[in-house]
């Protein structure tokens, strides 16, 4: 998980709920599919689960489920394929919507979900005493349901038609049967457009409209809508059709429909779709002119066999000569005919050098020229250092029985980079990212992998004379590390440039801490991977002048840095405890949980978790910034991360089915009370003895509004309050086996994969902890019992309680892991270690408290004062300078001025 190193003022509110579209897959009906209906005709239920595979793999969120067929008896066709995706984890992580016309196919289909389901669909039809019947129903299953906007008189067609029905349906549905406002799915009806007939041009219009006019007035609720209606007049010609429904889906999501029926592997995206194409399209579905449907008619044969015509294309390449074959793949990223076209590049090469620094290197040119121009992005670049690397792996053997034959030495590379995360920290993503970057730049990497201490990097820099050291960190402590390995280069008379990158470092903390141990050399930071490149090439060219730039620019970021922190006015630690965040605790009754003391979880099936993954740091881990999943429609970045997600989700099925990885966690319960900026736990209920205490810190920035200078003990019922609080802990990990998988493609020479595996693991402890959290709220702890939240939501944290990391921005403390994994028994009971600077590993791992009360939340400490090192020294049982170690990243002052001031 990212560490974001805690700065003054920014509190962390994730609360913001985030722009979620749900494809639910249409194709396991037997009215809407043809295929799916002959299958279930036939029996043959195997093959009709592979439908309902496909749509999930294809990125169906939920998938709707219809035997309403006249010959078939569709309550028993609807029972026995609910029961089978029931055994199949790969298709039943995600939601079933039993769709049928008839109450008894959908009641029968309800009995055999297991999650929550969703009913599709009911309506006004048969008037509202039946509507209200059918609701309470949907209501005793706990189901979700969507609501038809149909009344008794019809069918809603106009866009006032649908509003009002919907205004109707949702009073009736919220003040008469107690529904919950989320449970709530409107289908205000998609009609076909472009018929012919002019009643029909605005229905795209209409819909959109009231889409948005719902979301506006009908709180909670949601908007969903069988896409593939729309474009019902182009039968047979997919490209068109999957054009509309893009442009349609393009402005309906706009509006505000967060669900859609569609045919999730079919998408294609707006900015993908042929211009021309694109404005026809809009034309129709926002009835922009009165001859679209004509225009669009006319058009639509020229557009039909794009599909076909792309295959072709697709192969084409092949026919180039060798060097163009090789830049294409290279580009590319297709390994699939590397290994032919190295060998027909080497056979007419005079050395096989010589196609390395020919056709290779000239390739990989392309490729760097692409991604600094910003047209290729991280995962691609990753994609064609694995065709390079695998390339030159061919080529080795070759190379090694001639450097035999003619007793060669070979230095082609352009410079030689060490890379090693410091002693202590664990997490290497981006390191492994800029080492390919720069391997893919001709540039030489000896990558000496995590928890390395200085002297093992100052050694193997000095023997392999590189000429640039770099230095990646993940949490805090790291930052001090960093400082150290800069100390001992200068001490021992390095002057290489040192490159400092990972999520915990930043450009302030080089130039003010890491630079100014480093005078014969001189310290960078370098942004992310993107950039890795750009600051080797020039070290290794202009090199004084680039070190000039950068050593003005950290005297000025120094000095400012040193005036915004006089500027800054801070309180006291006594004021600041006065001004702490008041909870009001009268009347205030905490649930007990239903079990105190740890509790183990070993192998948790990776199925369940896959769900609760947040795709938007994955994405950002690559380097691709955006929302997930808006961010797959984005005009520059779409397409590359689409492909990523694509090749994500292809391996984690592989991952999950093949148990590559193993989940397990361990949670616990205590009861706790506050006692000043600690938290004290007790050995049982009758709170006489104390087991331990957790420290916590407070903010003291002068704030001019009321917020209060949060400590996370303000969160917890003070002693002698005499209310019976508790608190909780937890550490989980996805990460069991992932050193293997990672040796395992490092020895395929496959970097791609290898990042991507340990990106996935990191993904899956995340979720892992999101799926424990919401167990928690609803069954260990049951404070939120009634909780019903989807995923999405529960990704964008719209619960009560959180669950606040050690190390992370509302207790900076790492240290305080300790304490929790002792509680926890962690270690012992599911083997995840702490390293001497408080990493977790394996990697892939999160651990926190769990605080209940609806009015915690995330902030961040900010800076402290002396005042307030010195009591938390006493507190820990530690002297000021290790306090002030550990809690380096967030001193107001410098130790060392203070130091000199008192003596
Ligand atoms: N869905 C995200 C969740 C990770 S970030 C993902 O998959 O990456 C959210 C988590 O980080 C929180 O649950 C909490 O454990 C931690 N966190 C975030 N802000 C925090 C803060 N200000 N203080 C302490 N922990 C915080």
């Amino acid at each position: 998980m990212s560490d974001p190193v805690s700065s003054e003022d920014v509190a962390v509110e994730r609360s913001e709920t985030r722009a979620v579209f749900i494809n639910v897959g249409e194709r396991t009906n037997v009215t809407g599919s043809a295929r799916f209906r002959k299958l279930v005709k036939e029996g043959d239920y195997s093959a009709a689960l592979d439908v309902a595979r496909e749509q999930v793999e294809s990125g169906a969120q939920i998938i709707d489920v219809n035997m309403d067929e006249g010959l078939l008896d569709s309550e028993k066709a609807m029972v026995t394929f609910l029961n089978l995706v029931a055994a199949e984890p790969d298709i039943a992580r995600v939601p079933v919507m039993v769709d049928s016309s008839k109450w008894s196919v959908i009641e029968a289909g309800l009995k055999c979900l297991q999650g929550k389901g969703i009913v599709n669909s009911i309506s006004l039809k048969e008037g509202e005493e039946a509507f209200i019947r059918q609701a309470r129903l949907v209501k005793r299953y706990g189901a979700a349901v969507v609501v038809m906007a149909f009344d008794e008189t019809g069918q809603a067609d106009t866009y006032q038609r649908k509003i009002d029905i919907c205004r109707r349906c949702y009073d009736v549905l919220t003040k008469k049967v107690g529904f919950a406002p989320e449970d709530i799915i409107f289908d205000p009806n998609i009609f076909a457009v472009a018929t012919g007939i002019d009643e029909h041009n605005n229905y795209g219009v209409d819909f959109i409209e009231a889409t948005r006019w719902i979301r506006r007035n009908l709180p909670g609720a949601h908007v969903s809508g069988g896409v593939s209606n729309l474009s019902f007049s182009f039968r047979g010609n997919e490209p068109v059709r999957a054009a509309m429904h893009s442009v349609f889906l393009y402005h309906a999501i706009a509006a505000g429909m967060d669900m859609g029926i569609v045919n999730a592997g079919q998408l294609s995206v707006y900015d993908d779709i042929d211009p021309e194409l694109r404005e026809l399209c809009e034309d129709v579905v926002l009835n922009r002119r009165s001859d679209a449907t004509e225009r669009l008619v006319e058009a639509a044969a020229r557009f039909k066999g794009d599909g076909a015509a792309k295959r072709e294309v697709d192969l084409a390449w092949r026919a180039l000569p060798v060097e163009k074959r090789l830049e294409h793949a290279l580009v590319n990223g297709i390994t699939e005919f590397i290994e032919v076209d190295t060998e027909e590049a080497r056979a007419a090469a005079d050395r096989p050098l010589h196609v390395i620094e020919g056709p290779l290197m000239a390739g990989m040119n392309v490729v760097g020229d692409l991604f600094g121009a910003g047209k290729m992005f991280l995962p691609q670049v990753v994609k064609s250092a694995r065709v390079m690397k695998q390339a030159v792996a061919y080529l080795m053997p070759f190379m090694e029985e001639e450097k035999q034959r003619l007793g060669l030495t070979e230095q082609s590379a352009a410079a030689k980079v060490l890379l090693a995360t410091v002693k202590g920290d664990v997490h290497d993503i981006g390191k492994n990212i800029v080492g390919v970057v720069l391997q893919c730049n001709n540039y030489e990497v000896i990558d000496l992998g995590v928890m390395v201490p200085t002297a093992t990097i100052l050694e193997r820099a000095r023997a392999e004379k590189v000429d640039v050291i770099g230095l990646s960190g993940l949490i805090t402590p790291s930052l001090d590390e960093m400082c150290h390995v800069a100390a001992e280069m200068e001490r021992e008379g390095f002057d290489v440039p040192l490159l400092i990158g990972g999520a915990t470092t930043s450009r302030i903390h080089t130039a003010v801490k890491i630079s100014p141990n480093y005078h014969r050399g001189q310290a960078v930071y370098v942004t992310d991977a993107s950039r890795a490149v750009g600051v080797v090439s020039r070290l290794m060219g202009d090199r004084e002048a680039f070190v000039g730039e950068v050593r003005t620019e950290y005297a000025v970021i120094a000095e400012g840095h040193a005036r915004s922190q006089e500027d800054r006015r801070r309180l006291p630690l006594t004021e600041a405890r006065a001004k702490r965040f008041k909870i009001d605790w009268s009347g205030y009754q905490p649930v007990r949980p239903r079990f105190l003391g740890p509790r183990v979880f070993r192998d948790v099936p990776l199925g369940d978790i896959v769900p609760y993954i947040d795709w938007t740091p994955f994405l950002s881990a690559w380097e691709i910034k955006g929302t997930y999943p808006l961010v797959l429609d984005d005009p520059k970045v779409g397409p590359a991360a689409r492909n990523l997600i694509r090749d994500a989700q292809a391996m984690l099925k592989q991952l999950v089915r093949e148990r590559w990885l193993t989940a397990s966690g361990v949670i616990g319960f205590w009861p706790a009370n506050a006692d000043g900026d600690d938290i004290v736990l007790y050995t049982d209920d009758s709170r006489t003895e104390r087991l331990t205490t957790l420290h916590t810190l407070r903010q003291q920035m002068a704030r001019t509004t009321d917020r209060g200078n949060v400590a996370l003990a303000d969160f917890v019922a003070p002693v002698g309050s005499g209310v019976a609080d508790y608190v909780g802990g937890f550490a989980v990990t996805a990460g069991i086996g992932e050193d293997a998988v990672i040796e395992r493609f490092s020895r395929a020479n496959d970097d791609y994969s290898k990042i991507l595996s340990q990106s996935l693991a990191d993904r899956l402890a995340e979720a892992f902890a999101e799926a424990m959290h919401a167990r928690v709220r609803r069954e260990f702890w049951g404070y939120a019992a009634g909780e019903n939240l989807a995923p999405a939501e529960l990704i964008a944290e719209a619960y009560q309680g959180i669950r606040p990391a050690p190390g992370y921005p509302a207790q900076p403390d790492h240290t305080e892991k300790r304490t929790l994994f002792d509680l926890l028994g962690a270690e012992s009971e599911i083997g995840l270690k702490l390293t001497e600077s408080y990493a977790m590993w394996p990697a892939s791992a999160v651990s926190g408290l769990y605080f209940a009360h609806p009015q915690s939340h995330y902030f961040g400490v900010g800076r402290i004062e002396r005042d307030q090192i010195e009591d938390y020294a006493a507190r820990k049982g530690w002297d000021i300078a290790e306090a002030e170690r550990w809690l380096a990243p967030i001193l107001a002052y410098d130790p060392a001025t203070v130091r000199t001031r008192a003596a």
